[in-house]
């Protein structure tokens, strides 16, 4: 099964995505994720990658593709799940070209939608996990112990990119160069659109009826 997660930063990818890897076996391969990995291991990619980040742009979309299409290559069998990209239009038309050659499509795109507000108290109450990658929220998820990961006793860290001003920035580059990639993909009549303003647990219920069909397909 091979599907993309496509939504607002803060809809709700990262967690839901976790869901679908436990439930479908599939491969989480995080656009965002990797490039904090190339960050914290000062590899070239990840210092070309920094400037951009902190700002709340996006990567170049060279340096991206070629990234995600190692990571694409590198699935198992049973597949993966695309979260974080593709971001443009340029990324998802060079997706499905290295896709075709190796004979192969996206099955489904989940499109999450949810409100600037909703996203805007999510981001700035998230820490997260440097080690782990565990999430947590101040308020919604807080940890047993403040500031510290409960799953393996690291240090939670509030992403430099979560802070108000460069959340604005990142729904900006959302709303001017994500959105049109969920047009490119409804034009082939892929997208099922699914509310990720409520409570995780009801969204995820959406997003597994969608993606059982696909899973019985696969088998
Ligand atoms: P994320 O954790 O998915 O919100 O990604 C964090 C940051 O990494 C983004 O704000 C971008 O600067 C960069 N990034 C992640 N994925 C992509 C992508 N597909 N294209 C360009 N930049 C990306």
């Amino acid at each position: 099964m091979r599907v993309i997660i496509v939504g607002a930063p803060g809809s709700g990818k990262g967690t839901h995505c976790k869901r679908i890897v436990e439930k479908y076996n599939v491969a989480h391969l995080s656009s965002g994720d990797i490039l904090r990995h190339e960050r914290a291991n000062n590899t070239d990619l990840g210092l070309k990658a920094q400037s951009y980040m902190d700002s709340g742009g996006l990567v170049p979309d060279d340096l991206i593709v070629a990234m995600m299409a190692k990571a694409v290559k590198a699935a198992p069998k049973a597949g993966f799940v695309l979260d974080g990209f593709p971001r443009t239009v340029t990324q998802a038309q060079q997706l499905d070209a290295s896709l075709e050659k190796a004979d192969r499509k996206i099955d489904a795109v989940i499109s999450l939608t949810c409100t600037d507000d909703v996203i805007m108290k999510r981001l700035t109450g998230r820490r997260s996990c440097p080690e782990c990658g565990a999430v947590y929220h101040v308020t919604n998820v807080p940890p047993k112990k403040e500031g510290i990961c409960d799953e393996c006793g690291a240090e939670l860290v509030h992403r430099p990119d979560d802070t108000v001003d460069v959340v604005k920035n990142r729904l900006d580059t959302y709303r001017q160069q994500t959105a049109p990639v969920i047009d490119y993909y409804k034009s082939n009549g892929e997208v099922f659109e699914i509310d990720g303003s409520c409570e995780a647990e009801e969204t995820i219920i959406e997003i597994f009826k969608v993606l059982d069909k696909f899973a019985a397909q696969a088998e």
